[in-house]
């Protein structure tokens, strides 16, 4: 990581001579074949293709480098592997190191899809994963095994937000078994807000899809990792086809430049929500990690230096199917989608058995419907007004 502070950073990294060719931006150099003008420029390329040189598109263009680059010089490490999604980039590297017979452990607050990998993928390869509580903290030690060859970790977890103590669970964990490949979905602190690799943490992984696209229009996956693990990761996603096409490289390329000032935003409007959300008489708890009322609040304070737009809050009732339409069907500014991250804002519901099916470790401790918002960049009151609407409908039925 250079000196410099992290708005510079973003607008800055990747932006070398070699990338841009004389333009501000990077070039989009769309190509499967590379051509070599002599034999000698073969041998080399061929000689360093794993470190920047053009050999073969699947290998990456000079739009990819630059991308790649800005990632390392974003979260350190000594390289970004791309690929087309998030879901590929966190079961990619999953499975760049794992083997039949070897077990992992997940957190039992992962994204859905990563534990329907586990269940659907992995178990097939004979590899087994033991989910455990986001709160566990330094009890990970008992359950490391001889063959536990991967921790995944997610901070905070997916929807109901809580903030596991990372390096409490990172160093009780590596005391038994210091080879374990760490890893952490990221995209939350998209990978700036949590320095994922200065916590001990060998990968960090991102869907690039929310806050560095930005924009809901595009999808892409990145995982940042340490020396230790970069060679097998880069050549394994290499070899299970792992790539992005050179556009949507530079899309999130562009999103980097803007990523500072629109992540502020989120973070000052979604804080502000937040807070009204905590004095209304209908919500039960507002977890959002930068607030004490959310798990983990104390932990987030000490690993984090910011927080985002996402965020959730369980009301003391449990919605019928006619008060949760009547409740999200009508709102003017927030859509009701999967995916945050976007200028956007979102809002979903959770019903508690909904979240139960997906908490593998635990009993969920509340019996109200959860309500997830991503806050977009609308202005705050505007929102706040939607979101006092919505009580409104509610209280009418
Ligand atoms: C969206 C998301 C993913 C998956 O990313 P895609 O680009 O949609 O595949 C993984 N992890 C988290 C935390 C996400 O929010």
């Amino acid at each position: 990581m250079s000196g410099k502070k992290i708005d510079t950073a973003l607008v800055s990294a990747g932006r070398r001579k070699k990338f841009t060719q004389g333009s501000v931006n990077a070039v989009i150099q769309r190509a499967s074949s590379l051509v070599f003008d002599t034999v000698a420029d073969k041998k080399h390329a061929t000689a360093n293709r794993a470190k920047g040189e053009l050999f073969y598109g699947r290998r990456g263009t000079l739009t990819h480098f630059s991308f790649q680059e800005a990632m390392v010089e974003l979260e350190g490490g000594a390289g970004c592997a791309l690929y087309p999604c998030g879901a590929a980039a966190v079961s990619n590297a999953i499975l760049s190191f794992v083997a039949a017979g070897d077990h992992i452990l997940m957190i039992g607050s992962a994204y859905e899809p990563t534990q329907d990998f586990c269940e659907k993928i992995l178990a097939k390869l004979n590899v087994s994963t033991t989910y455990f509580p986001p709160m566990i903290g330094e009890r990970i030690a008992d359950l490391v095994r001889p063959n536990t060859k991967v921790l995944f970790l997610e901070s905070p977890s997916s929807i109901t937000m809580e903030v596991p103590d990372i390096p409490g669970i990172v160093n009780a964990a590596r005391a038994i078994s210091p080879d374990l490949v760490v890893m952490i979905d990221n995209t939350w602190a998209s990978g700036i807000l949590f320095k994922a690799l200065d916590f001990g943490i060998d990968i960090s992984i991102q869907a690039a899809t929310k806050y560095i696209i930005g924009h809901s229009d595009a999808m892409i996956g990145t995982a940042v990792s340490n020396e230790r693990c970069w060679d097998q990761l880069r050549e394994h996603s290499y070899l299970m086809g792992q790539m992005v096409d050179a556009d949507t490289a530079y899309i999130a390329s562009r999103g980097l430049r803007t990523l500072g000032v629109r992540l502020k935003q989120h973070e000052t409007s979604s804080i502000a929500v937040a807070r009204w959300l905590a004095e209304r008489p209908e919500v039960a708890a507002v977890h959002h990690p930068a607030l004490p009322g959310c798990p983990g609040h104390e932990f987030y304070q000490r690993d984090f230096t910011g927080s985002c737009g996402l965020f959730s809050f369980i009301l003391h009732q449990r919605l019928s199917d006619r008060q949760l339409s009547e409740y999200l069907d009508h709102f003017t500014h927030f859509s009701m989608a999967y995916s945050w991250g976007g200028f956007e804002s979102l809002i979903l519901a959770n019903q508690p058995e909904e979240l139960q099916a997906i908490r593998p470790a635990e009993e969920i401790a509340f019996t109200g419907t959860l309500i997830r918002l991503h806050i977009g960049l609308e202005n705050c009151e505007d929102l706040i007004e939607d979101l006092d609407a919505g009580f409104t409908r509610l209280a009418l039925l």
